[in-house]
């Protein structure tokens, strides 16, 4: 027996059968927050399509076209994500084709998809199906689409030819052409059943998955994500702590982004408390007793202007300093009892 895809989520089960009977689109728009599969459950849609013997709610896993599909070799797939993610969405080798040029050694992998990758699959829209059922293109993230490489998907968007569908997936489908949003059928993806992310966490090896899963805003993959960079359930309860008292070395181990991100949420939280709500990211007794103070304010939004400028420091270690001190300023505004 071989598994529909390896790396099947659980918690997709649904949503994919409810989009292979909705469907009434040549192009999907799978939107929703990020960290819950939206990629994984284009994939599965796209292989639903392609599959030889499909089953009534997936693709079957075990025909000619289920095994091409898995080897990333289907001559009727055609996968669109920036050069910086494939890597990491493990499509990094099959893709080479025409994708890794040498001269890309030197230059950073871009975080956009660009206008030339979308002709190269206008060239592929174009031919004829080499198995003879559908063509799919999947699209990944579609905020990542630049400008002149969503203008030059467009037409195509509009009027495939033959038996071509697209499923696109975005976190941000605000930020896309409406033109673009226009043509496509919407898929929702929400946060999954907790139950069901636990679960899934478990079987992942992470542990104490409920601190993390909070800490993730409630997207599995995020969680996971964050438990193979390291960090630890203990080490997230402790942060505002060892926050206020100033102990920088408390995410010194952290790429800069994730270590951003960090900070956001427990600003984010601590805003929450001064305003009478529930925190999100951490548990309440993790936290100081909230008060809004100028420096909690100031903080924000330095934090918020960091954000922005994650992938592009100046002086890494400078700005972290930065942030730190001025998290524990808010913290001690917070609480001036605890701060010692
Ligand atoms: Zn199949």
């Amino acid at each position: 027996m071989v598994e529909p895809l390896p790396s099947t989520l659980p918690w997709l089960a649904q949503p994919l059968r409810q989009a292979l009977a909705t469907a009434r689109s040549h192009a999907l728009l799978v939107q929703g927050p990020a960290g819950v599969g939206q990629f994984d459950l284009a994939l599965l849609l796209a292989q639903s399509w392609l599959c030889e013997q499909p089953q009534e709610h997936a693709a079957c896993g075990q025909c000619p076209s289920c095994h091409l599909f898995h080897s990333h070799t289907h001559p009727d797939f055609q996968l669109l994500v920036p050069e910086a993610l494939r890597e990491s969405l493990g499509w990094g080798a099959a893709e080479a084709e025409g994708a890794a040029e040498p001269k890309a050694s030197k230059t950073k992998p871009s975080r956009e998809i660009k206008v030339d990758a979308v002709r190269a699959m206008l060239s592929f829209a174009q031919a004829t199906s080499a198995r003879g059922r559908a063509k799919v293109v999947v699209v990944y993230p579609a905020e990542a689409l630049n400008t002149v490489a969503a203008n030059a998907l467009l037409k195509t968007l509009e009027e495939p030819a033959g038996q071509l569908r697209f499923v696109l997936a975005s976190s941000a489908p605000e930020s896309l052409l409406p033109t673009i949003r226009s043509r496509c059928q919407p898929v929702p993806l929400g946060l999954p059943a907790r139950a069901a992310s636990l679960q899934w966490l478990a079987g992942q090896g992470v542990d104490a998955a409920e601190v993390l899963l909070d800490a993730a805003g409630g997207r599995p993959q995020e969680a996971r994500d964050w438990f193979e960079a390291g960090l630890r359930a203990n080490a997230w309860l402790q942060l505002p702590q060892r926050l206020a008292r100033g102990e920088s070395a408390a995410l010194t181990d952290w790429p800069q982004p994730r270590a951003i991100d960090a900070l956001q949420r427990l600003c984010h939280d601590l805003l929450r408390r001064a305003h009478g709500a529930p925190p999100t990211y951490f548990p309440p007794e993790s936290l100081p007793s909230p008060r809004l103070s100028a420096p909690l304010h100031q903080w924000d939004a330095a934090l918020r202007q960091a954000a922005r400028h994650a992938d592009h420091p100046l002086n890494a270690g400078l700005l972290m300093e930065s942030l730190f001190a001025q998290g524990q300023q808010a913290l001690r505004a917070a609480s001036p009892r605890r701060a010692a």
